[in-house]
Parts: C-alpha cells; sequence; structure tokens
C-alpha cells in the first residue's frame, strides 16, 4: 500500500476516524471518500494502523498478469525472445505483487466472469426494459427480442448465422421471419 500524503501541508498522511472521514494527522485538514483522487487503476485502502493509502485496483493487477503471461508465451515470436521472456517476468511478477498487495489490504477478489444464467437474465432483462420505457409495439418488440435471442444463441454458438439461430430457437426459416412484420 502506498501512503496517501496531505496535500496541505505536503507532509503528513491522513487517518481515519470514527465518522468515515480522514484527517491529516499534520495539518489537520479533512478528506471525504469521495474526495480520494485517485488513477482509475488504483483504488483506497486504510492500513493497519488507520493510515489512508492505496494499492492497485486487483482486477487491473490480473489484467496486467493475463497480459504478461500472453506476452511470454509469445516471446519466441520477438526479434530477441530471451530478453521478451526476461520482461514479461519480471512484469507478471510486478502484477502479482499489485495483486497480493491489494487483496492483503482487504480489497475484494475482482470477479472474473458471469454465469450462463446471469448472462440470460441481464440480456432479457435489458430488452424488456427498452421494450417496456419506450412502449413499442409489437414488430418492433419482436425485432429486440430476436436480437436478444440471437446474442444468447451467440454466446453458446459464436459466429452462427440468423437462419442457424432462427431455426434453433423459433422453428424458422429467415422467410417466415421476414414476413412477421413485412421485413425484407
Ligand atoms: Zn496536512
Amino acid at each position: 500500500m502506498v501512503t496517501i500524503i496531505c496535500a496541505s501541508c505536503a507532509e503528513s498522511p491522513f487517518g481515519i476516524q470514527a465518522d468515515g472521514m480522514f484527517k491529516c494527522i499534520g495539518c489537520g485538514e479533512l478528506l471525504a471518500v469521495s474526495d480520494i483522487d485517485l488513477d482509475g487503476t488504483d483504488v483506497w485502502a486504510v492500513g493497519a494502523d488507520g493510515t489512508l493509502g492505496y494499492v492497485s485496483d486487483p482486477a487491473a493487477a490480473l489484467t496486467d498478469l493475463m497480459e504478461a503471461v500472453e506476452d511470454f508465451l509469445s516471446s519466441d515470436q520477438c526479434p530477441n525472445a530471451e530478453y521478451a521472456r526476461i520482461v514479461s517476468q519480471i512484469s507478471a511478477t510486478e502484477a502479482l505483487g499489485r495483486y497480493i498487495d491489494a487483496r492483503r489490504a482487504g480489497i475484494a477478489a475482482p470477479r472474473l466472469g458471469y454465469t450462463e444464467d446471469q448472462i440470460h437474465t441481464a440480456v432479457n432483462e435489458g430488452a424488456d426494459m427498452v421494450i417496456e420505457a419506450l412502449n413499442l409495439g409489437g414488430g418492433e418488440t419482436d425485432a429486440i427480442n430476436l436480437a436478444a435471442n440471437g446474442a444468447l444463441f451467440c454466446l453458446a454458438n459464436p459466429g452462427s448465422s440468423f437462419a442457424e439461430m432462427v431455426e434453433e430457437n423459433y422453428g424458422e426459416t429467415v422467410e417466415e421471419i421476414r414476413s412477421w412484420w413485412g421485413w425484407n
């Protein structure tokens, strides 16, 4: 964790108070959580002694770690493969260190993916949300539901065609679907 130094006195760190605010232990400057200004790849954390600091966002650290692993795996394609391997290993070690640091500071592990059920629910909720909010008619509703079903079909079968999707989901041909609302 990197300790955040007060910008007002430029010398002391902040300590957490009972009300959730942070107070500079030197000049007494107050800092609210909403005023903590960090890079998008960092998150604030509180040390065991109540000092305010920041650590890498675990999600960003994991992304960097995965990129370093990919770089390592493709190092043979680099003009200087040995150098590329060493650089990627250093990057991986550094990213892993940032991840461990963030987890030790109590930052939750990032969610790595969604279950198929969650994706189905989200896609269908999104479709229903738009259809209801815009009070759409039958043709538009059907088109949006086709898109939702297409997205879910492609989740399981990437690169599928429209014809394959409607055959499987609706048991109809493309021409039959087109005929629903005079689409062409
Ligand atoms: Zn200060």
